[in-house]
């Protein structure tokens, strides 16, 4: 194995597989968000772990400890990792680990359903890397999935791949992962639970992987079938969803009623133990990798078994719904938007991340310029992200200051740490004309209304009218 003491071992090509010394504990398909940072947490608990994935790019930026996306702490934990985590892109190596964990990219196809393109090449690569193996490995699905995939889809591939029969020659269990991105070093180091779905058999295995690994911070556990983990993971992530689109619609009845705020509202609900503060934040709506691919492969099994599931159908039809109330309210502060300069301040689909997937700034941007308005973007970290998805027609700047300057209207999209300080006397020295919509409730309504014309996502539309 080469290795030298500035970057990660990286197994390239030319190696031959025997050059691994020893094996490791665990192989991780996969280096995304998920992938990466499960293959550096495990690496700093002290497994060995080899990440493999199929793109050469990405191995080789991590075998030189750069992440190829940002995600606090990531850096410093390939660091701290170093020395237990190898990463290479021939997936056979899968074979010399004796837990194989599947982290690959669950996207939505056109039609809502979840594509299992990937998770299908996995399989049959994990198959073929374990066809000789005798030491019954077990393979674990992290990547979300709906329910049944691990037995109707996932086994059979590796049964076809390798000849083997599940349960005898090799196991798997379902594993679903709940980090969020952002804090997503922090909650893979920290799980407030681990969900195990599989036979008596496999998931004892995996357990005890996970007491090795996390000892005294053991967390809370539950062993059950592989439909209902990868149940949970869904229904998880449509009741954080079900949540935004709640408050989103309070805060639509809040912007018309006489000095309602949602703000308060939410704070009075959260005081409620049964239902909690978290997730009720009014906004822009939800976007991302995960909640709307989620929620829409949730809604389309459900329609599978014929079921329509319609809290679920209305926390979509919401949360569509809702970026576009800024444009709205846009138009109707200027008189229209032909020609109007707008800047949108944030476009990641949240703070701490430059993941542009589902960024609802990206719906908000083309109702803007269709509607004939010149638009200047800012965000701290996904200018680059950015940039691949978005209309050349905007303009993408990395100061603030130029984003703003000469402007008819500001957009807060995203609500980024270093947006929170900035002084309504800031907008409005650098605008045209001050008109600010906050579309994540970051700023106080009282102070920024007597200096701008300030609204704001569920705030009363008469409150929030301008004193300057
Ligand atoms: P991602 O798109 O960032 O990463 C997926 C990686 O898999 C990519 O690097 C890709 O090159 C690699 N890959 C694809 N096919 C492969 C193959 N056949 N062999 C090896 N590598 C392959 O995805 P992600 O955001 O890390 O999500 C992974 C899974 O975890 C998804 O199912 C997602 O829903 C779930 N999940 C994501 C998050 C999140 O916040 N991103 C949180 C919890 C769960």
């Amino acid at each position: 194995m080469r290795k030298n003491n500035m970057s990660l071992a990286v197994l390239d090509q030319s190696e031959k597989m025997d050059a691994l010394e020893t094996k490791s504990d665990v192989s991780i398909i996969g280096l995304g968000f998920v992938g990466l940072t499960t293959a550096a947490a495990f690496a700093k608990l002290g497994m060995k772990v080899i990440g493999l994935d199929v793109d050469s790019d990405k191995v080789s930026k991590i075998s030189k400890r750069v992440a190829p996306f940002h995600e606090p702490q990531l850096e410093e934990l390939l660091l701290d990792s170093e020395k237990n985590f190898s990463v290479s892109s021939k997936i056979e190596l899968a074979g010399r680990s004796r837990i194989i964990f599947l982290t690959v990219g669950t996207p939505s196809r056109s039609d809502g359903s979840m594509e299992t393109r990937f998770l299908i090449d996995a399989a049959r690569n994990v198959g073929s890397a374990i066809k000789s193996s005798t030491d019954y490995p077990l393979v674990v699905v992290k990547s979300t999935v709906v329910p049944g995939t691990l037995l109707k889809v996932v086994i059979p591939e590796i049964e076809d791949a390798s000849g083997m029969t599940y349960g005898t020659d090799f196991g798997a269990c379902s594993n679903p992962e709940f980090l969020r991105e952002g804090s997503a070093v922090y909650d893979t180091l920290n799980p407030d639970r681990l969900i195990i779905g599989g036979t008596k058999k496999d998931s004892a295995i995996l357990l005890s992987f996970y007491k090795r690994l996390f000892g005294k911070k053991m967390p809370k556990t539950i062993l059950t079938s592989p439909s209902n983990a990868e149940l949970v993971k869904y229904s998880n992530n449509a009741f954080l969803a079900m949540k935004i689109s709640f408050i989103n619609q309070i805060a639509r009845i809040c912007e018309s009623l006489p000095n309602a705020d949602v703000q308060i509202v939410a704070e009075g609900i959260g005081l409620d133990k049964r239902i909690g503060r978290s997730f009720l934040s009014a906004g822009l709506g939800f976007g991302g990798s995960c909640f709307p691919k989620d929620v829409k492969a949730l809604q389309h099994f459900s329609k599978s078994l014929g079921y329509d599931a319609p809290i679920v159908e209305a926390t979509m039809k919401v949360n569509h719904d809702q970026p576009l109330r800024a444009v709205q309210i846009a138009e109707e502060k200027l008189n229209g938007l032909e020609g109007k300069k707008v800047a949108i301040l944030g476009l990641a689909f949240k703070p701490d991340t430059d993941d542009m997937r589902e960024a609802v700034s990206v719906k908000i941007i083309e109702e803007l310029l269709q509607k004939g308005a010149i638009v200047s973007a800012h965000d701290p970290k996904a200018l680059k992200t950015a940039s691949l998805v978005l209309d050349d027609k905007v303009q993408l700047v990395s100061d603030k200051k130029d984003c703003l300057r000469g402007s008819d209207c500001a957009l807060l999209v995203t609500e980024w740490d270093e947006y929170k300080t900035m002084k309504p006397e800031f907008f409005r020295d650098l605008m045209r004309s001050p008109v600010l919509i906050d579309g994540r409730r970051l700023y106080d309504p009282t102070q920024f209304a007597k200096v701008l014309d300030y609204s704001a996502i569920g705030l009363d539309r008469g409150a929030s009218k301008t004193t300057c």
